[in-house]
């Protein structure tokens, strides 16, 4: 691999949306370089079993999910660095993008740097991720069948956390550490009507507590008091918020006040030309492996037609075209 050479796509991420992105854009001869991260893999890869994938009807683990996905990508020319991108310079034409002191040049740029789930912070939450402890109750909840679980949070992603979790659980306490909720007032009246939800304020969780690797209760403390508690529970849903990873793109991308990058309706462009974006790092709402992946595939196409536009591309055709510049 080059450092000088000006190449037709860099992708930034090595989740499922920079992965899609990749196998997408190298079937259509743009030899990506993909730069995946030191911690390639994205959400997937602190979660256990996957159930909701389509293609995988037994279920198949985060990790090895992102390796097929990887290996799917490299099959058809990707290339990849798994390094952090330091800094980038989308000013002009070749895009630039740094890893430390070097530098990579490209027409088209592809951000798939994702989010992430906020975290506790404890040691114990993290040695127990994907042994009881998650961040998505619409991938993990049906493995909490008939079991008792808990989540933390006062907005709107633990309010519906705690009532999608009803449909399996048999109970569901909700921790927060203010009396007050962030949540709109139906979702939390919503979860209030819910008999299988207690709420359990003002809490802090201090401890995930497991055995032979498996959460099997919670520690909470009063955020007043100090009193502590120590709570039964399979599951321990953390629904603090998300944070996208874009920093990166600060004065560069356009973005919303939660940090996400913001993308022309109906399109993957960012106001950048040639810059485009895909995945957790523009969706708050769904937040899907499933999701992100099309949404890859959305950039890669979007790339591609960009590139054919301005230089006439001989790519394989991905996708008929747009509607206002088919030929009739
Ligand atoms: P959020 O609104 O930022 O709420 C995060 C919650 O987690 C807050 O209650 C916060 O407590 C608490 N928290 C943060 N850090 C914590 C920590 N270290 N320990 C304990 N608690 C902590 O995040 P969100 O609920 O994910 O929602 C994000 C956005 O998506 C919001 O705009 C929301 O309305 C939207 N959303 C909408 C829906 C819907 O309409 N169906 C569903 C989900 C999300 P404090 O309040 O004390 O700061």
């Amino acid at each position: 691999m080059s450092e000088n050479e000006v190449r037709d796509m860099i992708i930034i991420g090595g989740g499922p949306a920079g992965y899609t992105a990749a196998l997408y854009a190298a079937r259509a001869n743009l030899n990506p370089l993909v730069i995946e991260g030191f911690a390639w893999g994205g959400q997937l890869m602190i979660t256990s079993d996957v159930e909701n994938y389509p293609g995988y009807p037994e279920g198949v683990l985060g990790p090895e999910m992102m390796a097929d996905f990887r290996r799917q990508a490299e099959r058809f020319g990707s290339e990849f660095l798994t390094d952090d991108v330091t800094s980038v310079d989308f000013s002009q034409q070749p895009l630039r993008v740094f890893v430390g002191d070097d530098e990579y040049q490209a027409k088209t740029v592809i951000v798939a740097t994702g989010a992430n789930a906020r975290q506790l912070g404890l040691e114990s939450e993290r040695t127990l991720q994907g042994r009881g402890v998650s961040y998505c109750a619409v991938c993990d909840a049906a493995f909490f069948r008939e079991k008792e679980v808990i989540v933390v949070g006062g907005g709107d992603s633990a309010m519906e956390e705690a009532i999608f979790l009803t449909k399996f659980a048999t109970r569901v306490t909700l921790v927060h550490r203010r009396d007050d909720f962030r949540a709109s007032p139906i979702m939390i009246d919503r979860a209030r009507a819910n008999e299988k939800v207690e709420f359990l304020t003002p809490y802090v969780v201090d401890e995930a507590l497991g055995e032979e690797g498996k959460l099997t209760a919670v520690r909470v403390g009063h955020v007043d008091s100090g009193e502590t508690r120590e709570l039964p529970a399979d599951g321990l849903f953390v629904a603090i918020g998300h944070d996208p990873n874009t920093k990166l793109f600060v004065g560069q991308l356009d973005m919303d006040d939660a940090g996400y990058l913001l993308t022309k309706p109906g399109s993957t462009e960012t106001n950048v030309e040639g810059v485009f974006a895909a995945g957790d790092v523009v969706d708050h709402t769904y937040r899907q492996a499933i999701t992100a992946a099309g949404t890859g595939t959305m950039a890669a196409l979007d790339a591609e037609r960009w590139l054919s536009e301005r230089e006439g591309h001989p790519k394989v055709a991905l996708a008929a075209p747009r509607p206002e510049t088919a030929e009739v």
